[in-house]
């Protein structure tokens, strides 16, 4: 397949280019729980990678580059350590490692098992992973119920309901199918699912954008998943994305599409929903003018701790005429 081979090609020319620094990242943020704004903490493992990135991955990910083929588990475990030091007293704790999490590849059973216990002795109410479908059975879920006190949550990346999109757009290499056998395992072992969804992979205009994050948004929602989090594309290096955007054939979404998804998602589902957008405000990000956008970032996420809507309901300014502006003529241009 084209978009395949083409991601293949971006990807091994970057990875042979950059060097992996096998770092982690650990930080501490608010974030909605169990009905009110809690202090969440998220620690970033470096592992050796997510596989599907090393195959060739999606389109807009360059999160292998922050990975390390050579990092051992008792490094991997180290890092969870230093992680939980760094970041003190949570109520919601969100390992992620930019990959899954039950891959035994990236994160050994034995690790998996030891990072259970030492959730145990921090008195969180939620573990958040992460996790492709693929790697997400009865089995391992099962062995983390049996041995973790707090809820589990599982969070995977569906990006869109479209199994087209998925496949043209993002190069995701997995099916709608693929996903509620992963969200059915999940939901019979009592772990809560969490879905990714992507605002603006490339190949769409910024219109359709918004109406198929919505759309997956709302039908998520009705497959049964207990949280959504949109996440507006940001422009990461060494990937397809990135060489669009040097084309000037790709522009990350304005934030006012990223408020306009979680306005309309929000009036129809009963479920939380956050966004955290990555590089937002920079060209790279999701933007607006320059002149708003850390005054809709700050609402963004302030909504996104509260679930309440009249933070983001009553923005104003200039360059929302420009965006309105902009959606009717890419309907024109078409
Ligand atoms: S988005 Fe997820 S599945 Fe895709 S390459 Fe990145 S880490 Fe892997
Ligand atoms: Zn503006």
């Amino acid at each position: 397949m084209q978009l395949e081979s083409e991601v293949k090609r971006i990807r091994q020319r970057a990875l042979e280019e950059l060097r992996a620094r096998g770092s982690f990242a650990a930080w501490r943020e608010k974030d909605f729980l169990y009905g009110e704004e809690v202090d969440a903490g998220v620690i970033v493992l470096s592992t050796r990678g997510c596989a599907w990135a090393l195959r060739a991955g999606c389109t807009m990910c360059g999160y292998i580059y922050d990975s390390s083929r050579s990092v051992s588990q008792e490094e991997v475990l180290q890092q969870f350590k230093d992680g939980i030091t760094k970041i003190g007293d949570v109520a919601y704790l969100k390992v992620f490692n930019s990959g899954s999490f039950f891959d035994s590849g990236e994160i050994a059973r034995e690790t998996r098992r030891e990072i259970y216990r030492l959730v145990n002795s921090l008195g969180v109410k939620r573990l958040q992973v992460e996790s492709r479908p693929e790697y997400i059975s009865e089995q391992v879920l099962e062995e983390a119920a049996e041995l973790l006190e707090p809820e589990l949550e599982v969070g995977i990346g569906l990006e869109t309901t479209s199994d087209y999109i998925r496949e043209v757009c993002i190069n995701k290499g997995f099916t709608l199918e693929e996903f509620i056998r992963a969200l059915e395992a999940c939901r019979s072992t009592g772990v809560k699912v969490k879905a990714y969804l992507l605002i603006k992979p490339p190949f769409m205009t910024e219109a359709e954008a918004i109406e198929d994050a919505v759309k997956s948004g709302v039908e998520a929602a009705r497959m049964g998943v207990d949280r959504l989090s949109f996440n507006p594309v940001n422009v990461q290096r060494g990937t397809l994305v990135e060489e669009l955007f040097y084309k000037r054939e790709y522009r990350p979404p304005w934030l006012w599409s990223v408020v306009e998804v979680i306005m309309r998602v929000k009036a129809e589902v009963s479920i939380p929903v956050v966004c955290s957008p990555s590089g937002g405000g920079t060209r790279r990000g999701a933007h607006n003018c320059g002149k708003c956008d850390s005054r809709v970032l700050s609402a963004i996420r302030r909504f996104s701790s509260t679930q309440e809507l009249h933070h983001i309901e009553e923005l104003t300014c200039n360059c929302r005429q420009s965006w309105k502006e902009e959606l009717n003529l890419e309907v024109f241009e078409r």
